[in-house]
């Protein structure tokens, strides 16, 4: 089997949508395609669709010129060939992405080539006998999201109010994990909205803070660590900007929460950087971004060799969703997976694309078991959504 060419087309609810609020921005939809008419899909979050185009469509694009028209032998072996060609050129940034996503389109041709669900060829979903409620069940039999909730704007009462009714919408829905955010929002309020989540869903949930990057100083961080570490909360997400580990490294020293970072992380370094330098021991990645699910393989026995936790990231849509879902299906150190739910954002976007992938029953979401990745975009959805760029 042979690669025949690479496709891009925009998809989202618009132009002028803010991503920050639920609407899905310009997302370049990428398609794989072979000489023996199977084809892989993935998403490609927050990379410019010209640089999408430039790096994978045609024999003058980065990649594209090594692939189309190579042999299909497996996801690995295109993604070490790819990446030590790009080690005189660009080993991150967009071009990382670009690699990311063409290695889940890639997998998911191998999983339809192979007729198994992608999970399944990293290696199963084996659990160890010993860390599981029966000694008859030795594989993971279920996957569960936590639902990332942030409000319309970021005043401090709709912050309040509109993220804690979000959180009682899902938690009626059964949803039993969560993640509120406190952008934009002084110390103050992160403090209270934490309270009150923990307050509104009781002991039982999961309950994480994100701030987004939200602090320059460690004191800062320090201040809102104290205060709500009584609320047993289960990490909190990028209080620093993500370049340097020294500020995480302080304050890991000093509090009980989990640090988390890597929704933006590239390449298995950089979480062996922020594991090893700065404390973090919840790592993030999503999928396509940090590398592809090739590389998030290698990330998870990084994680799992250190006793952390890799928590897949996603405040994109379902179609990264699907991939995430294979990784955790297939990671023992993911208990979790970000899940940003479309009932309670205004984005029909969002919304069809969730109806088309394994849905959320009782809070949970079964193991992926259509061959490959298992999320198809139906040719009527590409022509409503299609943004000419
Ligand atoms: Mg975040």
């Amino acid at each position: 089997m042979k690669i025949t060419g690479c496709e891009i087309v925009v998809i989202g609810d618009g132009r002028e949508v803010d991503p920050d609020l639920g609407g899905v921005e310009p997302l370049p939809i990428l398609t794989v395609q072979t000489d023996e008419g199977i084809t892989g899909l993935s998403e490609m979050f927050r990379v410019p669709p010209g640089v999408a185009r430039s790096a994978l469509v045609g024999m003058d694009s980065f990649f594209g010129s090594q692939i189309i028209g190579a042999k299909f032998v497996t996801p690995e072996a295109i993604w070490n060939r790819l990446y030590e060609n790009m080690l005189h050129s660009n080993r991150r940034g967009w071009a990382m992405r670009c690699l990311g996503a063409l290695d889940i389109a890639l997998w998911d041709i191998f999983g339809k080539l192979i007729e198994q669900p992608v999970y399944e060829l990293l290696g199963g979903a084996e659990r160890n006998p010993f860390q599981t409620d029966s000694s008859k069940r030795h594989r993971a039999s279920d996957l569960t999201p936590y639902a990332t909730i942030v409000s319309d704007t970021w005043e401090r009462k709709v912050v309040l109010n509109q993220q804690i009714e979000r959180c009682e919408t899902l938690a009626q829905e059964g949803y039993r994990a969560f993640k509120v955010e406190a952008m934009h929002s002084s110390l103050q309020t992160a403090v209270d909205l934490v309270r009150e989540a923990r307050r509104t869903l009781g002991t039982d949930a999961v309950l994480a803070l994100d701030v987004g990057y939200g602090y320059n100083d460690h004191a800062s961080a320090l201040w809102v660590s104290e205060r709500i570490e009584q609320f047993d909360v289960y990490f909190f997400e990028t209080p620093f900007a993500v370049d340097s580990p020294v500020p995480y490294a302080r304050l890991a020293d000093k509090t009980s929460i989990p640090l988390a970072m890597g929704e933006h992380a590239c390449c298995r370094w950089e979480f062996v950087e922020m594991m090893d330098q700065g404390g973090v021991t919840v790592c993030q990645p999503y999928s396509s971004n940090s590398g592809g699910l090739t590389e998030c393989k290698r990330i998870v026995e990084l994680v799992r060799s250190r006793g952390a936790l890799l928590i897949p990231g996603n405040w994109s849509t379902q179609i990264l969703g699907m991939a995430n879902n294979h990784l955790a299906a297939y990671s023992p150190v993911s208990p979790y997976m970000e899940y940003s739910p479309a009932q309670v954002y205004a984005s029909p976007l969002r919304a069809e694309l969730q109806a088309l992938a394994t849905p959320v029953v009782d809070g949970k979401i079964a193991l992926p078991n259509k061959p490959g990745i298992g999320i198809e975009i139906p040719d009527d959805l590409i022509d409503r959504f299609r943004l000419d760029m």
